[in-house]
């Protein structure tokens, strides 16, 4: 669900000096001093490197990555395709179609502008631009953290979301799109995005629910929407709905399906074209579906626009709220 940065997305970034002045130990939450080319937690010692630039705060016996991975510049998550997979993408039709992230981050925007003159916003899984996010992202008033496990073209932080390295209260909104169902524990994501998060606070996220696994192994959950209520429960519903509807969710289970018939690159590559041939369309019927009720009972994604409760609902009163979408 990313497009490629832009430029303008780069320049919205706050200074190195800004940052470590924000950041804090994700194991003590501690504040960080410079020291030799690193970052060293003021209270527990913990050494943090900074590679390219870019710190690396990990909570090493917290987190499946270890530091070795990014000094050592390892292919943490996205793993690369196989060249004709690449190639055989480029020029076909995409099963994807998200008709609703730009409406939402205009809405998110807005919504972060009432409470704060200059937001921060940290952005999860931030090393490459999300689907529908250039406009929010060019926004210059708006500070912007670009995090993930990840190295890429806008990644100034590397921080593991289950151990955020910043202090309680201490940022305006939160993007996390595509994001959560690659997190080991969700509850814990949404505990320490609530944590960081003013008490007004904002959260955007967007995530599958009807579709095949993809950057494994790093692919743990997929939620209905009760479920994806469940995890936001200490959040106020903004906006909830299908990211994608059931026809996106069919087209890649079909090209999914198709391509299971084959083990061999060369063939799986042809049934990936006749797939998408055949199956791209059937994102265009999400513009019908979407309007209907049961399109989020068998959606490809789900997103959320939530703000910050101080209470969280009851299971109870979870399933009431969802009674709605029924
Ligand atoms: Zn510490």
């Amino acid at each position: 669900m990313s497009t490629k940065p832009d430029s303008q997305a780069r320049s919205a970034q706050p200074d190195m000096a800004a940052c470590i002045e924000l950041y804090r130990c994700p194991k003590c939450r501690e504040r960080l001093l410079s020291q030799d080319g690193s970052l060293a937690c003021a209270r527990c010692a913990a050494l943090y490197p900074i590679v390219d630039g870019v710190p690396v705060l990990i909570a090493e016996s917290q987190s499946v990555f270890r530091l070795a991975d990014f000094t050592g510049r390892r292919d943490t998550f996205f793993a690369r395709e196989p060249l004709l997979r690449r190639l055989v993408y480029a020029v076909l039709p995409d099963m994807s179609k998200n008709r609703v992230a730009p409406a939402n981050y205009r809405l998110f925007s807005t919504l972060l502008f009432e409470n704060a003159e200059r937001p921060r916003v940290l952005i999860l899984g931030g090393s490459i631009l999300g689907t529908g996010m250039q406009e929010f992202r060019a926004q210059s008033q708006i500070e912007f953290i670009d995090s993930d496990v990840a190295f890429g073209p806008l990644t100034k932080l590397v921080c593991d979301a289950h151990d955020l390295p910043f202090e309680d209260g201490s940022i305006d909104g939160v993007v996390a799109q595509a994001v959560l169902e690659h997190v080991s524990d969700p509850y814990r994501v949404c505990a320490e995005i609530h944590r960081v998060l003013k008490p007004k606070g904002l959260v955007y996220a967007e995530t599958p629910f009807l579709q095949p696994a993809h950057s494994t192994p790093y692919d743990f959950h997929r939620f209905t929407h009760i479920g994806y209520r469940r995890v936001f429960r200490s959040f106020g519903v903004i906006g909830m709905g299908p990211v994608g509807g059931p026809g996106q969710a069919l087209g890649h289970l079909w090209e999914h399906f198709l391509s299971c018939f084959f083990t061999a690159r060369p063939l799986r590559a042809l049934m990936l074209v006749f797939a998408r041939i055949t199956g791209f369309w059937l994102k265009y019927l999400d513009g019908f579906l979407n309007k209907r009720k049961a399109a989020m009972h068998g959606a490809f994604g789900l997103f959320i626009l939530a703000r910050r409760n101080e209470k969280p609902l009851t299971d109870r009163e979870v399933v009431d709220e969802c009674r709605a979408y029924d």
